[in-house]
């Protein structure tokens, strides 16, 4: 059977540097052979360093459509990454941040910085003004984010949040069970074996 475009677009977040524990690198291998093993296209910020690289590089391996967007001003700070299928050089961060959006069914959140950190917020604080609906997964691998959680527990406990807002996000330790769940959530026919077609 041939297969015509990707089954589903996930939009990755991650950091720009590896991390000090070398399983973050391992678990964004993991993400991007899972979009590639599953027939899906992966948009991420267009870099070659850190987990960004390591997830685009094991989507390439695993014939995964890569999209990489970029601002123009960090093409080199952020060692742009050529291999891309397509690499969009935009001008702002922000144009980065509607066409990474604009080209995904769900996105991912892994472990990262600041630059992570504001991607995942802005897409859930969009989720909740109902500017978009797909669905935000984070991947709480190895506990990283467990102050972050506990945090916004806290938040919910002071009534600044209250549980409906946790619910947008889907929170799991486990890549491969959180994989197929934003898939699902985003109305997909699924996930496709590619060692099936
Ligand atoms: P970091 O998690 O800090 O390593 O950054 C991960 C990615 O987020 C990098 O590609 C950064 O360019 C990107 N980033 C940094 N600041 C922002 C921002 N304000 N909006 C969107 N992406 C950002």
């Amino acid at each position: 059977m041939k297969h015509a475009g990707p089954a589903f677009s996930i939009c990755v977040y991650c950091g720009s540097r590896p991390g000090a524990d070398g399983s973050h690198i391992t678990l964004a291998r993991q993400v991007g052979r899972w979009i590639g093993a599953h027939g899906g296209q992966l948009v991420y910020g267009g870099g070659r360093s850190g987990l960004m690289g390591a997830v685009a590089d094991a989507a390439l391996e695993a014939g995964a459509p890569v999209i990489g967007i970029i601002p123009r001003a960090l093409v080199e700070r952020e060692h742009a990454h050529h291999g891309c299928t397509t690499l969009h050089v935009v001008d702002t961060m922000h144009e980065r941040k509607r066409l990474m959006a604009e080209h995904a069914n769900a996105f991912l959140a892994l472990p990262g910085g600041i630059g992570t950190f504001e991607e995942f917020y802005e897409t859930w604080t969009w989720r909740q003004l109902g500017y978009h609906d797909k669905p935000l997964g984070l991947l709480n691998h190895a506990g990283f984010y467990d102050q972050m959680l506990s945090f916004l527990q806290h938040t919910v406990r002071q009534g600044f949040m209250d549980e409906e807002q946790m619910r947008l996000i889907d929170v799991d330790t486990q890549a491969t069970a959180l994989l197929p769940r934003l898939v699902q959530a985003a109305g997909l026919p699924g996930p496709v074996d590619m060692r099936q077609i």
